[in-house]
C-alpha cells in the first residue's frame, strides 16, 4: 500500500511541476498591479499627453459656436427657460483638471489599493498637477467671460488635528490655484456632501444630477468635462451593465467632442466599479 502512495505523490509532484494540471490557470491582478501600465502611460506618454491637449484645443475651438447657439444646453437635466441665462462650463476635477498619478504611483509601489485615509492625505499636500491643455482652456473660457463650475466628488470629512468641518475644499482650491486658476472660490467648487455650499440641505451625493439642475437654475450650461460617464449622464455609476453604459454612450454620440469632452483615466473609475463578473470573464478574446 505505501509503495502505491509513494507512486501516486510522486507522479502528483511531476505533473504538477511540469504544468501536465487540466486546472485552468486564471491570472489575478490587485489593484497594484492593473495600476502599473495605465498609470506609467500617465505619467510618461506624449500620447496621453496628446490626448488631453486635443480634447481641451477642440473644446477652445467649439466654444464660440456654444456660446453663440441659445436653444441647446449641454446638461441633460436643462430642458427649458435657460435661453437668457448667463454661460457656464461644468468640469470634473480629478482626472480632468488635477493630475493625481502621483497618488496612483505611490499605491503601485507600495501595493497598496485606494483608500479614505491616504486619499485624504493626498489632497492635504495640495501637490495635484494639471492635466495637459486644461489650464489654457479655463483662461480662455474666462475671458469670454463663461463662469467655470468644478462638479467633483472630493468629499468634506472633519480631520481629528483640524476643526475645520471641510478642509478638503480650501485645500481644493488651493491646489487648483497652485496650477494657475487664480480664478476660484467656495461657491465655484461643489463637493460632495457640500457643507460649505448654501444649498447644503440638498445633501449632494456622488451621483452628479442634483448638482448639474442646482446650476442649471441659474446658469446656461453650455459644455461638460469629465473622465467618467457620470460626469454627464446620470445613472450610470452603480447598478448598471457595461453593455448599457455603452449603449447610451452611442445614443449620445452628436454631444461627444462638442458639448461633451470626456478625459482618457485606465487608472480607476465607475467604468470599473460596474464591471461585477471576475474582470478576466470581461476579456474578448479568440
Ligand atoms: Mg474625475
Amino acid at each position: 500500500m505505501k509503495k502505491y502512495l509513494f507512486i501516486f505523490v510522486t507522479l502528483a509532484l511531476v505533473l504538477s511541476q511540469t504544468g501536465c494540471t487540466t486546472t485552468k490557470k486564471i491570472p489575478t491582478a490587485n489593484h497594484a498591479d492593473y495600476n502599473f501600465n495605465s498609470t506609467l502611460w500617465m505619467q510618461t506618454s506624449a500620447e496621453y499627453a496628446a490626448n488631453s491637449i486635443q480634447t481641451y484645443q477642440t473644446a477652445s475651438r467649439n466654444l464660440p459656436l456654444l456660446l453663440a447657439d441659445k436653444h441647446h444646453s449641454a446638461s441633460l437635466e436643462q430642458t427649458s427657460s435657460f435661453e437668457d441665462l448667463p454661460a457656464a462650463i461644468i468640469l470634473d476635477i480629478d482626472e480632468t483638471v488635477l493630475d493625481n498619478s502621483r497618488y496612483q504611483a505611490k499605491l503601485v509601489l507600495e501595493g497598496n489599493s485606494w483608500s479614505p485615509t491616504s486619499w485624504d492625505k493626498w489632497i492635504a499636500l495640495k501637490q495635484a498637477g494639471a492635466i495637459p491643455g486644461v489650464v489654457n482652456f479655463i483662461h480662455f473660457a474666462q475671458k469670454k467671460q463663461v463662469k467655470i463650475f468644478y462638479v467633483t466628488n472630493r468629499a468634506c470629512n472633519k480631520r481629528a488635528d483640524n476643526p475645520h468641518p471641510c478642509p478638503q475644499k480650501q485645500e481644493t482650491i488651493d491646489n487648483l490655484k497652485s496650477i494657475g486658476i487664480e480664478e476660484v472660490s467656495p461657491d465655484n467648487v461643489l463637493f460632495k456632501h457640500d457643507i460649505l455650499t448654501q444649498n447644503s440641505a440638498q445633501n449632494w451625493t456622488s451621483e452628479k444630477k442634483s448638482r448639474r439642475e442646482y446650476l442649471a437654475k441659474k446658469y446656461h450650461l453650455i459644455m461638460l468635462f469629465g473622465d467618467n460617464l457620470g460626469d454627464f449622464i446620470a445613472g450610470v455609476s452603480k447598478n448598471i451593465s457595461n453593455e448599457f453604459r455603452m449603449e447610451i454612450t452611442y445614443k449620445n454620440r452628436y454631444r461627444w467632442g462638442y458639448q461633451w469632452y470626456m478625459l482618457t483615466n485606465p487608472t480607476y473609475g465607475s467604468w470599473l466599479n460596474t464591471l461585477k463578473k471576475p474582470r478576466t470573464d470581461y476579456f474578448k478574446s479568440y
